[in-house]
């Protein structure tokens, strides 16, 4: 591939917070770059919130759905369309997922649907246990609204924010919401510590456990003392130099990312063609631009349009699976009007890279414009 989805892009300091590391010998799953790394991002996150950092945004959930009282027999509710890392650790707590739809206003989880459900289950006496909205492709949900619902229930709140560094709606950023959240540093993310995540709270408790669980839950003793299940989920001190500095020039990577979105939405306005809306009071992080090809209008499928790219060496992706449509997830039980199911249908991705240049980015818009003007002209 010579044009990827959403390369690591480094800043330039990471190579030497590495060598900070190495010349302190802290090569190590804990040292002060680790602390540091947790210290500077409840600084940028603000609201006097805690974070734990750890070996990935999967960890992260799976620690926050624990820490939440998920456990065998509970429902989580959930966004269907989300990458797997979002629903498994439901799974690794023997939970059982219930997925929802997304809203065609901002293409997160539909606060309708939800509401609607929730008041249902309340009479029923079957609330789930835990809801866990995704900010999907760097947009938030509304947080406001999802946090007002699941207190008059009494639902504990979640918030998947691992594609959304960066991004905030009503002036709140990613990350701040619910009684947790939890955020990637993925190879493909935003900003990458080439792998790791954060659980991020308000309850400096939940935090404090988490850290405890992640580091085997050792238990303070000179030999080694468990009295709970424990995990080795801790991110390690390197791997947090490397965060530091990216965390450094977040801002810089979004309106990078929102730039090459701009270009893109000018470039291809065209029958046909829609992009995934911001609604007011988001700002999204356009972690990556989501198209999508209506085939009737436009005269191209989106599977036209991945394939024409990838003749070129260049990678674009389906929108994800929703998890109702899985094979893992047969027979979970979905709530909405498969609004997400025409979105799988007819989304692509296109690069969104913050190192991409201009002229890479017009050699992606090149081949879309060349195979719309090519079929229209049939
Ligand atoms: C990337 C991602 C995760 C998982 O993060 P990892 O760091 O890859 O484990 C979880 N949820 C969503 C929505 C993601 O995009």
């Amino acid at each position: 591939m010579r044009i990827w989805l959403s390369r690591p892009h480094m800043s330039g300091t990471e190579r030497r917070l590495v060598e900070e590391v190495f010349d302190s010998n802290f090569v190590a799953p804990v040292g002060p770059m680790l602390d540091r790394f947790e210290r500077n991002f409840a600084d940028y996150l603000g609201g006097g919130v805690s974070c734990a950092a750890v070996s990935s945004g999967t960890a992260a959930l799976h620690l926050a759905l624990r820490l939440k009282g998920v456990e065998p027999g509970s429902e989580v509710w959930t966004g269907s369309m989300t990458f797997a890392g979002g629903a498994f650790p439901i799974l690794y707590q023997g939970a059982q997922p219930v997925f929802f739809d997304l809203s065609p206003t901002d293409w997160t989880m539909d606060a309708d649907l939800l509401e609607e459900a929730l008041r249902a289950a309340a009479r029923n006496r079957s609330l789930p246990q835990a809801v866990v909205p995704t900010d999907l492709y760097g947009q938030s949900v509304d947080i406001d609204r999802f946090e007002s619902i699941c207190e008059r229930y009494g639902v504990a709140l979640i918030v998947d924010s691992a594609e959304s560094a960066g991004a905030e709606r009503d002036g709140r950023k990613a990350g701040t919401g619910g009684d947790a959240a939890i955020l990637s540093f993925n190879g493909n993310k935003i900003i990458t510590t080439s792998g790791g995540g954060m659980l991020v709270s308000r309850d400096a408790g939940l935090i404090q456990r988490a850290r405890v669980l992640s580091t085997q839950a050792r238990e303070p003793a000179p030999h080694y003392e468990h009295s709970q299940l424990g995990y080795n989920y801790r991110m390690s001190n390197l791997a947090a130099a490397v965060g530091v500095g990216q965390l450094g020039v977040l801002g810089d990577r979004v309106a990078a990312r929102r730039r090459l979105f701009t270009r893109y939405r000018d470039a291809l306005a065209r029958p046909g063609i829609t992009f995934m809306p911001e609604p007011d009071g988001a700002h999204s992080t356009r972690w990556l631009t989501v198209m999508t090809v209506d085939p009737d209008i436009a005269g191209i499928t989106r599977e036209d349009l991945r394939l024409a790219l990838l003749a070129r060496e260049i990678e674009s992706r389906p929108m994800w699976k929703p998890m109702h449509m899985q094979p893992l997830f047969a027979g979970a039980r979905y709530v909405g009007r498969r609004f997400d199911e025409g979105l799988f249908d007819r989304g692509l991705c296109l690069p969104s890279g913050s190192d991409l240049t201009v002229s890479e980015q017009d050699e992606v818009i090149g081949v879309i414009l060349e195979l719309l003007d090519r079929r229209i002209a049939c």
